[in-house]
Formats: structure tokens, sequence, C-alpha cells
């Protein structure tokens, strides 16, 4: 029987898409997981559903662009655990339209996209963190995209060079906003086991995409699940995919 006590970790966004594949991956691995998301029914559904296939998990309700909600959730798992090992930082949203050039997307969206893939990730990872610092070994996820990587975004050669890739700047922005709070992050938390990562899952067949993808979600899954089960010599301020260094 193993003396180390299972690992609890609290995915965002994790009733549908590549959230919910985390979520039933790590709970594969032996990790205790919260399926947090902003609708209780669907969360809960979700939750259910990994169960019946024997998975230790639970639900929260989690909205991660209300500091109520997000406050109420960590006094949860402080109450229910009194750590938090694996924050995976998924919730995400692209409301901007394919097709479009960058300069005809309105501003309402750049602040809406902002809400919640931004400031959304950074008020949840706050609100957790006192609690991911009583873990021996916290491990902060947050899942970017190749989208938010500037280098890729400026390569003629990269796929990301193209009217498609470029309709979606504040998606785009947003995510390399999180790249950046990654790094500055990581550094705060340096000489602490806490590592702190961002990944780009890959181009997945989710509702984000309207179904369309080079992946299948279990694929999509698997870089945000490696980087949340880390050993204690692995890399922290990274940006990753599938175990390859991205560019910023
Ligand atoms: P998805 O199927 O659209 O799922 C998005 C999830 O985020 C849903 O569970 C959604 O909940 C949740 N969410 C949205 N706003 C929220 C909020 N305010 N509070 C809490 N949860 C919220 O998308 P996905 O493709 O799985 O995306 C997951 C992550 O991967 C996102 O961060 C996305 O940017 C990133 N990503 C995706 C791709 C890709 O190709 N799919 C590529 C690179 C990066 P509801 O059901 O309540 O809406």
């Amino acid at each position: 029987m193993s003396t180390h006590p299972v690992k609890i970790a609290v995915v965002t966004g994790a009733n549908r898409g590549m959230g919910f594949e985390i979520a039933r991956q790590l709970a594969d691995n032996g990790v205790r997981v919260v399926l947090a998301g902003r609708n209780r029914e669907a969360v809960v559904e979700a939750a259910k559903k990994l169960r019946g296939s024997d998975l230790d998990v639970e639900a929260l309700v989690l909205d991660v662009t209300k500091t109520d909600s997000i406050s109420a959730a960590a006094a949860e798992i402080e109450s229910r655990y009194g750590r938090l090992d694996i924050l995976v930082n998924n919730a995400g949203i692209r409301i901007e339209e394919y097709g479009k050039q960058p300069s005809e997307q309105p501003l309402r969206q750049w602040h809406e996209t902002f809400d919640t893939n931004l400031f959304g990730l950074v008020e949840t990872t706050l609100a957790f963190l006192p609690l991911i610092r009583k873990s021996t070994a916290g491990r902060i996820v947050n899942v970017s995209s190749l989208l938010g990587s500037l280098g890729t975004h400026s390569d003629p050669s990269s796929y990301a060079y193209s009217p498609m890739f470029k309709s979606l700047p504040a998606y785009s922005a947003s995510k390399s906003a999180v790249n950046s709070w990654t790094v500055h992050l990581a550094y705060e938390l340096r000489e602490t086991p806490i590592k702190v990562n961002a990944v780009h899952p890959g181009y997945t067949k989710t509702e984000m995409n309207e179904g369309a993808g080079d992946l299948e979600i279990p694929d999509g899954a698997r870089t945000s699940v490696s980087m949340a089960l880390l050993e204690s010599d692995g890399p922290s301020g990274s940006y990753v995919h599938m175990g390859d260094v991205v560019p910023w």
C-alpha cells in the first residue's frame, strides 16, 4: 500500500472538452480530481460520468470571471482538503469570428476574452496559491495556445501566419499574456517546490473549434496532464507542447 497521500487536483472548465479529458486522465493516474465548472448541473453531470467509470472525482462550481465564485471555490477546497497539489487553469473562450481582419474585431470581445482567459486565470491562481503553498509539490498548469507564441505568429513559415489564425487577435494576445504571467509567477516561486508552466495542447477537435483540429481530445489533454504530474526535476516557467519547448 502506498504511503503517499493522494494528490488533489482542481481542473477549471472541466465539464467538457479538454478539461473533462484532463480530469479523466489525472484520475486515471490516481489523482483525486475536482472538476470545476461554472454551470452546476453540467459539472455535476460530468463528475457523475467519470465516477461511473470508478474514478475518484468530485464537482465544484467555479466561474473564473466571478470573484465570489472563485473565493467560495477556494474556501471549499480548503475545508475539504486543507491544501491543493495541482491546479490546471484550463477554462477559456474563443469568441472572435474566424475570417475577420484583426482590426475588425470589436473591442468588447477584447474585454470579454481577457476577463476569462487572463484575469480569470490570474484571479483563480491567486485564490488557490495559499493552498498550493501547503502542498509538498505544487503544480500549476496554464493552458495557453500556440497562438500565444509571438515567435510563431511572426514566422511566415508557420501555420499561424495565415488569415484564419490572424483573425483572433484578442484570443492570441490573452494567451501571450498568460505566457508572460507564467514566467513571472515561476520566477516568484523559484525557491519553492511549486512549478508553473504554460502548455500548448495542440489544435484539438473541441467545441471551441467547432470540431476542427489536428488532434483528438485525449491527445489534446496529454501535455497538460504530463505537466500536472511533473517530477521535482521538471522545468518551471516553460512553455511546452508534447515535451517540446514552444518559442515564446
Ligand atoms: P471548450 O470545449 O470550448 O471548453 C472550454 C471550457 O471552458 C468549458 O468547460 C467552458 O465551460 C469553460 N469556461 C468558459 N468560460 C468559463 C468561465 N467563465 N468559468 C469557468 N469555466 C469556463 O474548449 P477546449 O478546446 O476544451 O479549450 C480548453 C483550453 O484549451 C482553453 O483554454 C483553450 O483556449 C485552450 N486551447 C484549445 C485549443 C484547441 O484547439 N481546442 C488549442 C489551444 C489552446 P461552459 O461549458 O460553461 O462554457
